[in-house]
């Protein structure tokens, strides 16, 4: 099948007075896994919903594979969409349930039990297709959805939150699964979800919504390495965030006054933003944590703190340090024997230049 783009262009979207989708441009590339990542209350659904055709926005426009589809109604839009709920019919057999949309299309009946089938090989649930939903496990419901959308070979496959109501170690194989159907598929998908570590291991590029605004569309590594401001820092993954005003200091270095804390001496770097108030952002495993008495490397960010209580994670050990008045988050890498930091030691938090991002305050 022909792999399609999906387009929105300037999408508004309001209940009443509550602007939901503010002003929303997105290019989602054929055959692309593309996540919608926000809070909750962020927009997700209300815009995947709208590619759905369950709702219409109030501006912009909606282009499938170059056309502007806002007026098409969803069951005429060739667009799958499978629902948190997963919606499966409870007084019909898995066969059934999958061959649905087949029948309501009036395919010719040989016809629908060859898609029938190939849709259930798919995901493995041929030998299942007799049952009944409720003698399923809930994976196995999960597969049913899937195998039911895209028995109908749509063009592009919306899935809301689709391993939400599995327990995290099924999460975890489903997510790979799911990504492994859509690569042998090759369907343009467009999925949503809360849950940052589901879209950074599936996605090929994502998008993360706050208050019905796009904060930053891009590979899951470009986002996590190059948040483009504090929302995204710290949505995906855990961040530290420091901010305040920069001076220079009349040395190739400058002066950080920074809230809550008080004046730091950060090296020179190339990517050195001009003085002046920014919010500087750094990972919790970009820290090198050493005793406070232990001489330090010149050419880093040092902050002087009081580790708070630590907790052993097994590949690390994560800090929290006491500095000034904020709470830093420091993860050190552990081997067998490191010792650890207790709580109450006085310690220097380190960080490379390379590793600071400059965000806007
Ligand atoms: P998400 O999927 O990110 O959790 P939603 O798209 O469901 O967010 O909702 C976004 C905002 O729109 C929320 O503030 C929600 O309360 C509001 N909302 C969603 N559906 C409706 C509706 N039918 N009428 C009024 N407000 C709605």
């Amino acid at each position: 099948m022909r792999k399609v783009a999906v387009e929105c262009r300037g999408i508004g979207l309001s209940y009443g007075r509550t602007e939901v989708l503010k002003d929303v441009s997105l290019h989602i590339e054929p055959g692309e896994f593309f996540a919608l990542l926000g809070p909750s209350g962020s927009g997700k659904s209300t815009l995947l919903r709208l590619i759905a055709g369950f709702n219409r926005q109030n501006r912009g426009e909606l282009l499938v594979d170059g056309r502007d589809i806002s007026g098409v109604p969803p069951h005429a839009r060739n667009i799958g969409m499978v629902f948190q709920s997963y919606a499966l019919w409870p007084h019909m057999t898995v066969f059934d349930n999958v061959s649905f949309g087949l029948v309501e299309r009036k395919v010719a009946r040989d016809e629908v039990r060859r898609r029938t089938e190939a849709a259930l090989d798919l995901v493995g649930l041929r030998e299942f297709a007799q049952r009944r939903p409720n003698q399923l496990s809930g994976g196995q419901q999960q597969r049913v959805a899937l195998a039911r959308t895209v028995v109908i070979e749509p063009q592009v496959l919306l899935l809301d939150e689709p391993l939400s109501n599995l327990d995290k170690n099924l999460r975890v194989t489903m997510r790979q699964e799911l990504l492994a159907l859509q690569r042998k598929l090759g369907i343009t998908t467009i999925f949503v979800t809360h849950d940052q570590e589901e879209a950074m291991t599936t996605a090929d590029r994502m998008a993360v919504l706050d208050g019905g605004i796009l904060q930053q569309v891009g590979a899951p590594a470009e986002l996590f390495d190059f948040p483009a401001n504090r929302f995204v820092a710290s949505f995906v993954g855990t961040t530290n965030l420091l901010d305040g005003v920069l001076s220079p200091d009349g040395t190739e270095a400058m002066r950080f006054d920074a809230e809550g804390v008080g004046p730091l001496r950060l090296p020179g770097s190339a990517n050195t933003p001009p003085p002046g108030r920014v919010s500087i952002s750094f990972r919790p495993h970009a820290v090198q944590l050493q005793d406070a008495a232990t001489s330090r490397e010149p050419s880093l960010l040092w902050l002087a703190g009081t580790v708070e209580a630590a907790e052993f994670l097994g590949e690390t050990t994560r800090y929290r340090v006491r500095v000034g008045t904020l709470a830093m988050t420091a993860d050190q890498p552990h081997f067998g024997g490191t010792p650890k930091f207790a709580d109450g030691a006085p310690v220097a938090v380190g960080v490379a230049p390379s590793q600071l991002r400059y965000l806007p305050c």
